[in-house]
């Protein structure tokens, strides 16, 4: 029997990112870099106002000044330079006219008429603190300064930067094409009878669902009866237009298990191990001659689950160009205990949330491998070493998140 972390490397190692592709901005959320992004120009773009006010060179001493003819508003001309001892009416967002250092705000200004200039003056209520209120040109970033590394996840703020850019298309990692195979004779559609004996597919559903929440493009195909022939045909005819395919049930060793050879038979030989995690035991990994990866998960909707998110998340966040692929991870305290024979590394559904000082665990009561309930209402898994003969409730345990909840993003930076 393999250890979790021998078959997770196993199987993980040998998944490397997709040829990249150039996709729209606007297509581009969720995606991830596949090469640096280095600044097309300075940001500010040009020395400008934070604010609504006046522009003026900071002197020092007097707090008055001559008012300008014109304006600078933003999108608006150019601004003629500054004559010394004036000050011109600005907007936020305008350019500085040449000469100006400084911006004073319309609120700390009046304005006066001067009988002997025979026109207005603005005095400032506050000295000015030279250079105040004014955007420079390059303060934030300079052009040809990197600014976004290869596998940067394309976020909305992302979005804004790359806009802000002038970039219209970008080169991220394709998004893996994956096929969804669930197997099994006692498997219904949902929506269509079920009689006694019979069953809906979860697994399929489950998976599409956690594909396209893991980045990946789901290629689902109808459930396939445990008959050999018919499973190697639909493995043949699925691998034909995929990347990676996962198919469910029929891995274990039972008379009516024949996922192992039907997909030899499909050209794809199928390692089978025993992995030493709970749930989840039965899985096979294989690759077909053209290098496309197969992955056979457990029929049982929990294990089929937990070794989703365990295997072929990562393996989709891989190929999609994820250079942290596995799930966030945290520390929490676990509410109440978690009964563990030693053996194999036990992944328990728990709930857990944020309280005011720490992350707290609330174990679910069912944590039979068929409980989907349970797997309904957890968003983590808490990860009990195989050494171990239980947890007790208080104790810090570490947990995996779950990745397709929203927040995920965040949770990224949460490591403890
Ligand atoms: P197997 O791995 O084929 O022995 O299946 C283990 C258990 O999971 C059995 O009780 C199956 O009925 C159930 N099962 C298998 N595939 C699915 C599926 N796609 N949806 C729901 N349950 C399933
Ligand atoms: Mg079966």
């Amino acid at each position: 029997m393999r250890t979790l972390d021998e078959a997770l490397g196993a199987v993980l190692d040998s998944f490397t990112p997709l040829e990249p592709e150039t996709v729209g901005l606007d297509a581009a959320l969720g995606r991830i870099l596949a090469e640096p992004f280095v600044a097309r120009r300075d940001q500010p773009a040009f020395d400008n106002s934070a604010m609504d006010g006046w522009a003026l060179r900071a002197t020092g001493a007097d707090e008055t000044r001559v008012v300008a003819p014109g304006e600078s508003a933003a999108g608006g001309p150019r601004p003629a330079p500054l004559a010394s001892g004036t000050a011109l009416r600005i907007f936020t967002g305008a350019p500085l006219p040449p000469g100006a250092d400084t911006v004073v705000l319309q609120e700390d200004a009046v304005l006066e008429r001067d009988a002997v200039l025979d026109g207005d003056r603005v005095r400032f209520t506050e000295a000015p603190t030279p250079g105040q209120h004014v955007r420079r040109r390059a303060s934030e970033f300079t052009a040809g300064d990197e600014l976004l590394p290869a596998g940067a996840v394309i976020h909305a703020g992302t979005v804004a930067l790359l806009a802000s850019q002038g970039v219209r298309e970008l080169l991220v990692g394709r998004r893996p094409r994956v096929a969804v195979v669930p197997t099994g004779d006692e498997l219904r559609a949902p929506g269509s009878d079920a009689p006694e004996g019979s069953l809906y597919d979860s697994n399929g559903p489950m998976l599409a669902a956690a594909i396209t929440a893991a980045g990946g493009e789901p290629v689902r195909h109808r459930a396939v009866g445990d008959d050999r022939s018919a499973l190697a045909a639909a493995f043949a005819r699925a691998l034909e237009d995929a990347d990676l395919l996962l198919t469910t049930g029929g891995v274990s060793v039972g008379d009516h298990d024949h996922v192992k050879e039907a997909l030899a038979d499909a050209g794809v030989p199928l390692d089978l191990w025993k992995v030493a995690m709970k749930p989840g035991k039965p899985l096979a990994f294989g690759r077909s001659p053209e290098g496309k990866a197969v992955l056979g998960l457990p029929g049982n909707p929990v294990s089929a689950f937990v070794t989703f998110q365990l295997f072929g998340r990562p393996a989709i966040r891989r190929l999609l160009g994820d250079p942290r692929p596995a799930l966030p991870r945290i520390h929490a305290r676990l509410t109440a205990p978690l009964a563990h024979r030693p053996g194999r590394t036990e992944l328990a559904r728990v709930r857990v949330e944020r309280t005011t000082d720490a992350w707290v665990a609330h174990p679910h009561a069912q944590q039979g491998s068929g409980a989907l309930l349970a797997m309904a209402q957890a968003n983590a898994l808490a990860v009990v070493p195989a050494e171990s003969s239980g947890v007790d409730g208080g104790a810090v345990v570490e947990c995996l998140l779950f990745g397709d909840l929203p927040g995920e993003p965040y949770a990224r930076h949460l490591d403890t």
